[in-house]
């Protein structure tokens, strides 16, 4: 029963279930809707996956204007949304999405933000912005677009969000993170969605065949074994998908959940040898190992968020195209996200298996 009799509520969940579903478009606890109802703003919760929308409460009740406000002022408490939770019709006692501010300061009634893989490979190009603008004329022609700046996720990304509103765009193209939909009703958001993501599309590099029996060798005895879903092995399997991998971190849930280190195994190392290397220097464990022509391997610490995230990460490389300039995030960047309360609350939710 959901919270909210109203069919463009019911309407959002059907929508957020198939979104949550598709791995091209949304991986683990990423991406958020939301609707606006009266005033209230029903945003996704922090940690709960869109996947879960039809069986779970995922939805928030939070109200906007109060928000918005806050946001505008620069008051702090804009970052969590916390202090604007309806909680009488907050059921699930959920905490509101990292990105509620996003939601809130857009205009339009149905909002549906995603880590769309296409999109992602395209936004971290230099040239992304133009190859885009080509795309959306050809393709998307009816519909209007702003490119937004890299930000963190949360009242930066707002407030640069804040920034063409006015203009009232029907897509966001976030660089560097994913992208943004809007409309008046959820069919129209769900066409939207149909229309910009085949816009977008990209084509997959293939790979090379896994080395399964491989990999349990080298990584028997120790914490870390085979990924168990076979596309995530593809980042390992084409040298430019690996070199786009290894050469920085491209988006903030990749951060997030699997840290700023990807471990590489070189000529005859073993897992064992290479952990007990990094402990020596002093680096600290990655959460995934990458080899060269064989696979990938990850962490038994990681939690079905961080295994959805190594199977992003082979989605995006696999797709950005070989040979463009490509902009990471900065180590300031990386360092903003790998020190960030509500993250850290939205982990330890992961951990506990609310969002899995
Ligand atoms: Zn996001």
């Amino acid at each position: 029963m959901p919270p909210v009799q109203n069919a463009q509520f019911t309407e959002l969940l059907t929508l957020s279930a198939a979104l949550g579903k598709d791995m091209r478009r949304t991986q683990g606890a990423g991406g958020n809707t939301s609707i606006k109802i009266d005033g209230t703003l029903w945003v996704k919760a922090s940690g709960t996956w869109l996947a879960h929308a039809l069986d779970k409460d995922i939805m928030v009740p939070v109200e906007i204007t109060p928000l918005v406000a806050a946001l505008h002022a620069g008051d702090p408490r804009a970052e969590k949304a916390t202090d604007f939770v309806l909680n009488d019709l907050n059921a699930s006692g959920l905490r509101p999405s990292i990105e509620t501010s996003v939601h809130a300061v857009i205009p339009q009634a149905v909002v549906a933000h995603f880590h769309c893989v296409n999109t992602i490979a395209l936004s971290v190009l230099e040239q992304g912005e133009a190859i885009i603008a080509e795309r959306m004329a050809k393709d998307a022609p009816g519909l209007t677009w702003a490119m937004i700046p890299y930000r963190r996720p949360g009242t930066p990304l707002a407030n640069a969000i804040a920034e063409v509103v006015d203009k009232r765009p029907d897509v966001l193209v976030l660089r560097n993170h994913g992208i943004v939909i809007m409309g008046d009703t959820v069919s129209q958001v769900a066409e939207r969605i149909e229309t910009v993501t085949a816009a977008l599309s990209l084509p997959q590099r293939e790979p090379m065949p896994v080395d399964a029996a491989w990999l349990e060798t080298v990584s028997s005895g120790t914490a870390f074994a085979p990924a168990k879903d076979r596309e995530t092995h593809a980042t390992a399997l084409d040298r430019a998908s690996l070199g786009i991998a290894l050469s920085g971190s491209l988006y903030p849930d990749h951060v997030i959940f699997l840290g700023t280190t990807i471990g590489q195994l070189k000529n005859d190392d073993t897992v064992a040898g290479y952990l007990a290397e990094a402990s020596i220097s002093g680096r600290p464990a990655p959460k995934m190992i990458v080899v060269a022509g064989k696979g990938v391997l990850l962490s038994s610490e990681l939690t079905a968020g961080g295994e959805a995230m190594a199977r992003c990460l082979a989605e995006v490389v696999t797709r950005v195209p070989e040979g463009e300039d490509i902009d990471y995030l900065t180590s300031a960047q990386e360092y903003e996200l790998s020190n960030w309360e509500a993250e850290q609350y939205r982990q330890a939710l992961d951990r506990k298996g609310t969002a899995g």
